[in-house]
């Protein structure tokens, strides 16, 4: 796997002293963080106003997402500005309807305008401290609308982690920070948001102090992420920054800057407008219906797609293909959540660095009575882990809030019980209980879409048997022999979803596992555990039930069976894998339970999401024949969890849901790139390999 784009997993925090009022100074660039005179006046003036702020979201059709984009988050006073401008907005649009609706007069339902949103992206290179951030904000707590929002920010501020944070902060307001120089990260995820933002705030340090991060590239990647007709706004006039930003290709114009400062700069995009896109919100309009969809799977990542998708416009059909939730591969006892992380900074570690910390936030927000986040120490028992372990430590490039090294005496001490080997810890990370989790992660999502006036149709004991493309809908047929057409399908069905594609183009491998729960007594060591530990299998904390005590070990892993039969060889091998890595020898007559099933795995260890290849034959200028990789349009797939899918599956179904509504993507493009459905047909292709024996 290549490697990410950034050289290394934890980014440089700012350094930081406040002056007498309490205003924040770089004392890297010597320039301070807002103005001393009226911080909240010159950034409403210069970003709001300058970008037609508020007056242009009086405008948001329902479901609309308004996409700003920022250079320097800085203490994110501009961001809390922003928002609370916008649900003030959101408000007043809000007021009139339900008067209306009183009157009986036809106007838009207040439900649907609930659906606007606003989206903000935030590059930052050097992030304050969370103290620093909580000091810089308490300048503004006389301020009552920032006050709650501050309050939230400060909730769900990210760890020192390079990359892409995406912060669900208010049912309307999504942000992005991305801890990154902006000049490396832009170009990146300029990729995959073509066309996106409708307003740029070109904020960080005067040109003068920072003379780095005003360069051509930077205006490149501004210019090609704007919407024909996006504007922008910056504080500074400094010549070579117009003359770099009207060379992109953006149309600027010097206007008077705040208080003292004779002039800013603002501008807006030229470019002609794209023609329409998929976006299943754009494609309405009066008279056409929005587009219906059918996700299949009941696991962790078709509740994860619900909830991902909880405002898509048209209605949503699942069909789940026994009774209930989480029979599958998602329907263990308990299941670890922690991320896999390579001794490297790759886009592997990355992507479930990335992944485990939304995963964590969402489980946490909605269904905290599933989750236990009491850590997890992964221990270096086989050779292959012992030299991962031993490198990723030696390295030490991996913020310690997310992972850190314990001697053999700390792994014991974080355990509760005695353990074998050293281990890497991860303080954040735990157990979920999988059924109440994934149930209740559904239960939100469909009680969001009933509240907001959008349909979703629940189909239980439905089993798939085939898909099929008629004109441009894709027809569903179940065991029945009955079928149903949908605009858009997404097969989230794990291990299954080999038996409905039509070409083998995606190389999903079945891999059987079974795990063993074991009656523990309340005085036994084992009852002391306290963290998951992990090693060539894995063990769980007890839970009670009544007076009972269990918990769980496994899994098997085996890559020759694709069946869920209950096989009692596994158990013992469960059992012994516990004697051999642990040393803790329990009798089988300890078992209570056993469950198996299969996960879907890929060989690069990573997910997949997107459209679904299939490859066509075409004929060169010499007629020689070639193949080609092209995707269905609106077959979608999320897949190849593994055993990681607790991990991974919000992430990915953000990611997929973002595709689908045509919203900015969670994913910059190299790593949406790198977990593409269709990125193994197109290696085999480059390797002139036969791309249907994948
Ligand atoms: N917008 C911020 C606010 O509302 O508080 C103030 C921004 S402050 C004046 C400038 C910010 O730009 C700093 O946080 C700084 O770390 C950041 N910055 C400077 N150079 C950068 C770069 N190359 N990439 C990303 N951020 C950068």
């Amino acid at each position: 796997m290549s490697g990410s784009s950034a050289t290394s997993p934890a980014i440089s925090f700012a350094s930081v002293q406040f002056d007498a009022q309490g205003v924040p100074e770089s004392t890297h660039y010597d320039d301070i963080y807002f103005s001393r005179d009226d911080g909240v006046a010159e950034s409403k003036y210069v970003f709001l106003q300058q970008n037609g702020l508020p007056e242009r979201w009086q405008n948001l059709k329902p479901g609309q997402v308004f996409h700003i984009a920022e250079t320097g988050f800085g203490t994110g006073l501009n961001f809390l500005l922003t928002a609370a401008a916008f649900l003030h907005a959101l408000a007043l649009q809000k007021a009139p309807a339900a008067n209306a609706t009183a009157c009986n007069k036809k106007a838009p339902a207040a439900n649907a305008l609930a659906l606007q949103m606003l989206h903000y992206t935030s590059f930052e290179k050097s992030p304050l401290r969370r103290q620093d951030l909580e000091r810089a904000l308490s300048h503004w707590a006389h301020i009552p609308e920032l006050r709650e929002l501050s309050a939230t920010l400060l909730r769900h501020y990210p760890m020192q982690l390079s990359g892409q944070h995406r912060l669900h902060l208010h049912p309307n307001i999504t942000l992005d920070l991305i801890f990154a120089d902006v000049l490396t990260a832009l170009p990146d995820w300029a990729a995959n948001h073509a066309d996106s933002v409708d307003a740029w705030y070109l904020d960080g340090f005067a040109p003068s102090k920072n003379p780095d991060m005003w360069q051509p590239e930077l205006y490149r990647g501004i210019a090609r992420s704007m919407r024909a007709g996006a504007t922008l706004a910056t504080f500074t006039a400094t010549g070579h920054v117009r003359r770099g930003l009207q060379q992109a290709g953006i149309h600027m114009q010097k206007v008077p800057g705040f208080g003292s400062k004779r002039e800013m700069l603002r501008g807006y995009q030229q470019k002609l407008a794209q023609p329409q896109s998929r976006n299943p919100f754009l494609k309405q309009s009066a008279s056409s219906r929005p587009q219906t969809l059918c996700i299949i799977g009941d696991g962790i990542a078709a509740a994860s797609l619900l909830w991902a998708l909880r405002d898509y416009p048209g209605n949503i059909t699942l069909l789940q293909p026994s009774q209930g939730w989480a029979t599958g591969a998602s329907g263990n006892p308990q299941g670890a959540v922690y991320p896999l992380l390579q001794a490297n900074w790759t886009r592997t570690s990355e992507f479930y660095s990335h992944a485990f910390l939304y995963a964590q936030r969402l489980y946490t927000e909605l269904a905290p009575q599933a989750v236990n986040f009491s850590g997890v120490l992964e221990l270096a028992t086989g050779s292959d882990a012992n030299r991962r372990i031993r490198k990723l430590l030696a390295l030490g490039a991996y913020p310690q809030t997310l992972v850190q090294g314990a001697t053999q005496q700390q792994a014991s001490t974080i355990a509760g019980i005695a353990l074998p080997a050293p281990a890497l810890y991860y303080p954040n990370a735990g157990w979920v209980q999988p059924t109440e989790l994934v149930a209740s992660i559904a239960e939100q999502a469909l009680a969001y879409r009933q509240q907001h006036g959008l349909t979703t149709e629940v189909k239980s004991a439905t089993q798939v048997v085939a898909i099929e493309k008629t004109a441009l809908l894709w027809t569903v047929t179940n065991t029945t022999g009955s079928s149903d057409a949908f605009n858009q399908l997404v097969l989230a069905n794990g291990a299954q979803l080999a038996d409905l594609l039509p070409q083998a183009t995606i190389p999903i491998r079945p891999v059987r596992g079974q795990i063993t729960q074991l009656n523990v007594e309340p005085n036994s060591e084992l009852a002391q555990l306290r963290t998951v530990v992990c090693h060539k299998g894995y063990i769980t904390p007890a839970t009670k039930t009544g007076d009972q005590a269990t918990l769980c070990i496994g899994a098997t892993f085996d890559k020759t069976r694709s069946s869920n039969d209950y096989i009692a060889a596994d158990d013992d091998a469960n059992l012994q894998q516990l004697c051999d890595e642990l040393g803790y020898t329990v009798d089988a007559s300890a078992i209570a339970a056993s469950r198996a099933s299969v996960r879907a795995t890929t060989p690069d260890h990573l997910p997949v999401i997107g459209q679904v290849p299939w490859v066509r034959t075409r004929y060169n200028a010499e007629s020689v024949a070639e193949n080609v990789a092209e995707t269905y349009t609106n077959l979608w797939v999320l897949s190849g969890l593994g055993a990681r899918g607790f991990t991974s599956a919000p992430l990915c179904a953000e990611a997929l849901a973002s595709q689908i509504m045509q919203r900015p993507n969670p994913l910059s493009a190299s790593l949406a790139a790198a977990l593409a459905a269709d990125r193994f047909v197109q290696k085999a292709i480059l390797r002139k390999q036969d791309p249907l024996s994948l």
